[in-house]
């Protein structure tokens, strides 16, 4: 029995970072300042992107990118844009004032939240059991009305990038990338988020890395990364020191210097925490390989996944009784998630519209269990966990 509770997943903090939040903190300023860029300017360069653009979470990050997105098809910017500039789904929205976005329902609600704060209507499409979409299953949900795809990297483990960029190329739509879970995967030897027109990540506490609460937008384009910018911060426009204009609504969503010299620190030992994660992972891919009870989920050859979170499918005979495992597990100081309840079950999107209910999404919502996968943990208390999770599983399947 383990002495600690053990959460599916927690921060990891160090000596180091405690003396850049230290630092930052007795620094000449809080906010704006140079923390702040030069957090941006690491992980532009780390992802391999032109802009990155901090916010204080990545839902702030997603609204400003849904919002950059907007005005991409308002402003009609996909004219100056040589794949883009005759795309009849731009032209579509912009006349008829009506967007869409193809997305998974396997995600944080944030993701299509931000969507509805915006006027974009979801359209969900279902997924692999890996929790990834399926990019099968897109092309017969476009809309006229459609501008664009967000797909969501389920668990750290990239989606097949390439595919997607043609998909969203071939249909003259822009590609936005939830990576909330994947700061550092890879895929094909390429950073995860690197071939999307937008990405965004998270550095909420749980997440692969963390500034205490924070996200980041990172793009390619100038204009979508210019209205990010500028919808994070009050929607000012500078031109010079005291002449600057208000250009939209515009809001407060930045990231402070303290959060962001943390950032720093913590992106120097990020190669480690994944490292860390993906030995417990590989410990129980091993543990899980052959067992009655539950399937684990392949990462393929070409990927690297940040093992953000490790799912398990359970046995159709231990879905019904899910609940009650979780709860002994907790017992035992063993943390255990669902992620996640499909999107279109929750009553605000109910409300909204007639979703279908999408079969492999309900499928892995029933089965998925996520146990502890966090860069604190020890091989040790892995196989206690294993351990534990089998002998509960083995009494629960008897019943
Ligand atoms: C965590 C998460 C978010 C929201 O991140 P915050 O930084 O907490 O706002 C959005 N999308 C996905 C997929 C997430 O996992």
């Amino acid at each position: 029995m383990l002495n600690n509770f053990i959460p599916y997943s927690t921060q990891s903090i160090d000596n180091k970072d405690k003396e850049a939040v230290i630092e930052a903190l007795f620094s000449t300023h809080l906010t704006q300042g140079q923390y702040v860029k030069s957090f941006e300017s690491r992980i532009a360069e780390y992802i391999g992107m032109k802009y990155a653009i901090s916010f204080n979470s990545a839902t702030s990050a997603l609204y400003a990118s849904f919002k950059a997105l907007k005005e991409y098809v308002l402003q009609e910017k996909y004219k100056d844009d040589e794949t883009f500039k005759n795309s009849k789904n731009f032209e579509f929205a912009k006349q008829q004032k009506s967007m869409s976005i193809i997305t998974t329902p396997i995600s944080f609600v944030a993701t299509t939240n931000m969507m509805l704060a915006n006027d974009i209507m979801p359209i969900f499409a279902d997924i692999n059991m890996d929790g990834n979409l399926n990019i099968n299953n897109l092309e017969s949900l476009l809309r006229e009305d459609t501008i664009a795809i967000c797909s969501v990297d389920y668990a750290g483990n990239g989606v097949d990038m390439q595919a997607f960029r043609d998909f969203a190329n071939k249909h003259n739509l822009l590609w936005i990338s939830d990576s909330s879970h994947a700061f550092g995967a890879t895929y094909d030897n390429k950073k995860v988020g690197s071939m999307a027109d937008m990405s965004i990540f998270s550095f909420h506490a749980v997440k692969p890395l963390t500034t205490c609460e924070g996200g980041a937008m990172l793009s390619n384009n100038d204009f979508l990364a210019k209205i990010a910018n500028i919808v994070c911060s009050h929607g000012i426009e500078k031109k010079s020191l005291y002449n600057h204009d208000c250009t939209m609504l515009g809001f407060n969503f930045r990231l402070n210097e303290v959060g962001a010299s943390l950032g720093i620190s913590q992106l120097n030992k990020l190669e480690s925490f994944i490292n860390k994660r993906e030995e417990i992972a590989t410990f129980y891919d091993s543990y899980f390989q052959d067992n009655p009870y539950c399937f684990n989920i392949k990462i393929k050859d070409n990927v690297r996944s940040t093992r953000h979170l490790y799912p398990l499918l359970l046995d159709q005979s231990l879905i019904c009784q899910k609940e009650s495992i979780a709860n002994e597990l907790g017992n035992k100081n063993i943390g255990v998630q669902v992620h996640y309840k499909p999107i279109y079950n929750f009553s605000l999107y109910q409300k909204l519209a007639k979703f279908p209910i999408l079969r492999n999404a309900e499928d892995f919502y029933h089965a998925e269990l996520s146990i502890p996968c966090h860069q604190n943990m020890t091989i040790e208390q892995a196989r206690y966990i294993a351990d534990t999770l089998i002998k509960t599983f083995a009494t629960y399947s008897k019943k």
